[in-house]
């Protein structure tokens, strides 16, 4: 029995929803990090997280995405991703544990990756981050990923910067993307290696998309747009012709003080 079929039967999730829960068949596979280590100081690992995010939860689990090479950074806390234990340097690799604990602590030391300090990284890695992945969240939703070469030039940044050449953007750790992205964020009147697309529509969001930070500010953005649009489609309603009471009883009490006196 594989693993979905098991954790379908302890959990009474249907098989189709943990499928879908996972990135079996996505194009976004491509970008998975890989599992064996090749022990290097500067190779990438199976897993990263962000133990600002463990901490807040009640149930610490470590997220989908964090297993993808082009995640740098956590937006929610804007600070950078570990891919190590801070205590003992080893790869998180939770399915080594020898005995039932949760996840989020190191499997070879058992430190409480909750407890791991914040990695700073600046705004513009996170906002060259977040551009790149919710622009291939999109895409892959939209099937166009397949199609197109975004991914090969994804896994060719380290190549694209100058920074590791020939090494593909799986095979490198946490810090040294962190490096390829520093040198890319620099370049931001240069994100043609990004956007161009055959396609001038997928052109067109990319490039939308970066100049808004991503797509929630680019969707805000063109929310604000339309809701001034309707305001000022809005019939406009002119104020009726008041009478100040107190002005009209005043002229009512002098016609009738003196009637023949005009008001
Ligand atoms: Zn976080
Ligand atoms: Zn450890």
């Amino acid at each position: 029995m594989d693993a979905v079929s098991v954790l379908s039967e302890h959990t009474g999730v249907l098989v189709p929803r943990l499928w879908a829960m996972s990135l079996k068949g996505s194009p976004l596979k491509r970008l998975l990090l890989p599992l064996r280590d090749d022990g290097r100081r500067r190779g990438s690992t199976w897993l990263q997280f962000c133990s600002q995010c463990l901490a807040e939860d009640a149930q610490p689990y470590f997220r989908r995405q964090w297993r993808l090479a082009n995640r740098v950074s956590c937006q929610h806390h804007r600070c950078g991703l570990r891919d190590r234990c801070p205590s003992c340097r080893s790869r998180i690799a939770v399915f080594n544990q020898v005995e039932l604990v949760p996840q989020h602590f190191c499997a070879t030391c058992g430190f409480d990756l909750r407890q791991a300090s914040k990695v700073p990284v600046s705004p513009s890695i996170r906002s060259l981050d977040q551009c790149v992945h919710d622009i291939c969240r999109l895409e892959a939703i939209a099937s166009t990923l397949l199609k197109n070469s975004l991914v090969r030039r994804l896994l060719a940044i380290p190549d694209l910067c100058g920074q590791y050449p020939t090494v593909s953007l799986v095979r490198l750790s946490t810090s040294a993307r962190v490096r390829c992205f520093a040198r890319l964020a620099i370049r931001q009147n240069d994100y043609n290696w990004l956007i161009d697309d055959d396609d001038a529509v997928i052109a067109v969001w990319r490039r939308s998309i970066l100049s808004a930070g991503g797509h929630a500010p680019f969707i805000e953005l063109l929310a604000n747009a339309l809701e001034r649009k309707r305001r000022r489609c809005l019939p406009v309603k002119r104020p009726r012709p008041t009478t100040e009471l107190s002005t009209f009883l005043t002229a009512y009490l002098r016609m009738m003080e003196n009637p023949r006196r005009s008001v």
